[in-house]
């Protein structure tokens, strides 16, 4: 296995304590990051925990409770001031683009990045991202709005050709 390393940023409910951030998962898997849930605060602990800004391009929501994702509109921002290039994406069910949508063009117009919405329907099993690196599925979950878990599954690394004197070796 590649390096795979899940960072717990948050594990708190939604009242605030001094001892857990609400609720925020980040995954390393082969140096991309690939944030669950951002919950308030979620910047704060991404820079205490040294994690690189410029490695996550994929927020993965669960559902649209405030302690899961109050976190976004700061850390957008911030990204923005960090001037980070290329496409974030957010994936979650349809009310988090109609909530962030309009603080995001409030706040973060003339951005350096863009951000791109990925929606589904959180109450059924199905691939929602695919790339080199991984897939992930949604998995419903029972709570009292629309909410889903997700589950990454890791992809092989592709082998690679070697050049040499006079053949290409395949090493996986
Ligand atoms: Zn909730």
């Amino acid at each position: 296995m590649e390096h795979f390393e899940l960072n717990i940023l948050g594990c708190g409910s939604a009242l605030p304590t001094t001892r857990h951030f609400p609720s925020s998962q980040v995954l390393n898997l082969r140096n991309k990051l690939y944030m669950i849930d951002c919950g308030e605060g979620t910047q704060m602990q991404f820079r205490s925990m040294n994690l690189n800004f410029n490695r996550l391009n994929h927020i993965f929501i669960s559902h649209s409770h405030g302690d899961h994702c109050f976190g976004l509109p700061g850390l957008l921002s911030t990204l923005n001031l960090l001037g980070k290039t290329g496409e974030l994406v957010i994936h979650g069910q349809p009310d988090i683009e109609k909530i962030f949508r309009p603080l995001l063009d409030y706040f973060c117009s003339n951005m350096t990045y863009s951000v791109r919405f990925n929606l589904f329907k959180p109450n059924k099993n199905e691939l929602i991202f695919e790339d080199k690196t991984l897939r992930v599925y949604t998995i419903p979950l029972k709570h009292k709005i629309p909410t889903c878990g997700y589950l990454f599954e890791e992809l092989p690394k592709q082998p690679h050709l070697i050049r040499e004197e006079k053949s290409f070796r395949i090493v996986a």
